[in-house]
């Protein structure tokens, strides 16, 4: 938090065009500013918000989120403008991060390159996770302390280049933790259940649950999945149980999140993991 308040402050000082009306109300931003970044602001009630010109949902209680896709580059302008006609803009420096490269060598072939019979598969199970973006949660539990899903030594970090057998692929949006099959993961934070699937391609089995706003936690390659789509869950409620199922070398723990069209890192929101132990296997 003391480097968001000093990079504002540094902005501010640096364009006073952008420095708040003496008598605007306060806006504070919690989260970093940095590729792959969740944001969660604290406007007044009765704000209204906008990113780049897109408008942001903000709870009644002045509370609203935003996030920094991996590739996002430069800056993002937020204005908060307020019903008795202020407003605060500022504009946000989205640092860039270094990513790493990972090699996941056995997987079977159809992992890498799916045959022709599993198009149609995959398509399908695309379109059941695009229905699930669309779901709409007014509550900002996302603003609230979250926990690890699992614990365990962590065996694969948010945003890293994927080489699989050798082939490039799409980086890695989300963190595993290495657990056996059937090791219980519970929720990180409160959230409504929009996606339930036993077994997609990909993912096996997966959940969706958004913690408000779109903030979604995205948990795959799941053994068990014990909730169902709509369903209400508390932190620390079991959602299911640690498998090997989809593309996975081994059981473990895949914990993504994302809001709206940005993958964002889980890790930010939840802190180191406690005990991680250096020698981890099993990722996807
Ligand atoms: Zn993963």
């Amino acid at each position: 938090m003391k480097r968001l308040a000093a990079l504002i402050g540094a902005l501010l000082l640096a364009a006073p065009v952008w420095a708040e009306p003496s008598n605007s109300p306060n806006l504070e931003l919690q989260g970093p500013m940095e590729q792959g970044g969740l944001i969660v602001g604290m406007a007044l009630p009765g704000a209204r918000a906008t990113l780049q010109g897109a408008a942001l949902p903000v709870a009644e209680n002045g509370i609203f989120a935003f996030g920094f896709d991996r590739d996002h580059g430069g800056t993002a302008r937020l204005i908060v403008a307020y019903p008795d006609g202020t407003h605060v803009e500022r504009v946000l420096e989205v640092a860039p991060r270094e990513w790493a490269i990972q090699r996941i060598d056995g997987l079977p072939p159809k992992y890498v390159s799916p045959p022709a019979e599993m198009l149609a598969r995959i398509a399908t199970e695309r379109e059941l996770k695009t229905a699930a973006r669309a779901a709409r949660v007014d509550e900002t539990w996302f603003a609230l302390p979250f926990i690890w899903p699992v614990t365990g030594p962590v065996s694969g970090v948010f945003g890293s280049q994927r080489i699989y057998n050798g082939e490039p692929r799409r980086p890695h949006y989300g963190v595993d933790v290495a657990a056996p099959t059937g090791t219980p993961i519970v929720a990180p934070q409160a959230g409504i259940v929009t996606l339930a699937h036993p077994d997609m391609f990909f993912e096996g089995g997966l959940v969706f649950l958004d913690h408000g706003h779109g903030v979604t936690s995205v948990i795959m390659h799941m053994s068990r999945v014990d909730v169902t789509e709509g369903q209400a869950v508390a932190r620390g409620d079991v959602l299911g149980a640690v498998g090997a199922t989809g593309r996975a070398t081994g059981p473990h723990l895949h914990w993504g999140m994302f809001w709206r069209g940005a993958q964002v890192d889980p890790v930010n929101l939840v802190g180191t993991m406690p005990e991680a132990a250096p020698t981890a296997t099993g990722g996807d």
